[in-house]
């Protein structure tokens, strides 16, 4: 058989040669609690973990948990975050989210997918943060990096999240989900970029079937 088709055992050898390179795969999101990992996720869309971050002291000093949040004027919210993109709809959605998580969940943070996903500014990718970092549940977090990955070792052809997201499960057992989730997330910052990725030094190389034809 082809040692690049796309069966369990290779996507195991693949999470096993990951497993070595990445010990460690904490959430690269900064937060002391399960809110403030919410929030975090929410103002995370469409940019980066590291400009989320920077503004995260400052929002969690002036509001530091869902009462104050859900009270908070949205202008003031948008000063804060400001820097990381879209932060009008991104301010209204995470004052919605702490008055929901008050007004709905009693001031905890669900742990289901379900009750997840109808916080505001919650989809599936970052209810399964929540669900993995939170609840150490299984999930399959389809984020850029993963997508990406995931096609390039030939487990979708698809781009569609959902899509992307049933091809992956209808392969892997849910108990390797949350490893694959977080190595290939760390695997797509760190070597499978998305122009030129660095297939020459890349430790999956040899388990790849587009190792040096991307980018
Ligand atoms: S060999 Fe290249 S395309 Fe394949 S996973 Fe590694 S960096 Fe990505």
């Amino acid at each position: 058989m082809d040692p690049r088709a796309p069966t369990l055992s290779r996507f195991r050898a693949v999470l096993d040669v990951l497993a070595r390179e990445y010990p460690e795969t904490p959430s690269l999101l900064s937060h002391r609690s399960p809110f403030e990992l919410l929030i975090g996720v929410i103002l995370s869309a469409q940019t980066t973990d590291e400009q989320v971050n920077a503004v995260l002291p400052a929002l969690f000093s002036r509001y530091p948990g869902p009462p104050e949040l859900a009270a908070a004027v949205p202008a003031e919210v948008e000063k804060i975050i400001h820097s990381v993109g879209f932060f009008r709809r991104k301010a209204l959605n995470i004052i919605g989210a702490a008055a929901h998580v008050r007004d709905v969940q009693g001031g905890t943070i669900p742990a289901t997918m379900d009750e997840l996903v109808r916080i505001p500014g919650v989809g599936r990718k970052s209810a399964g943060v929540i669900l993995l970092h939170v609840y150490d549940k299984p999930a399959i977090i389809v984020d850029t990096h993963f997508g990406r990955v995931v096609r390039r070792l030939g487990y979708s052809d698809v781009r569609d999240p959902v899509r992307l997201e049933r091809d992956v499960a209808a392969i892997l057992p849910p108990e390797l989900w949350n490893s694959a989730s977080m190595r290939l997330n760390y695997h797509g910052r760190r070597y499978c970029f998305a122009r030129k990725p660095a297939c020459g030094n890349c430790p999956v190389a040899a388990l790849c079937p587009s190792a040096g034809t991307s980018g």
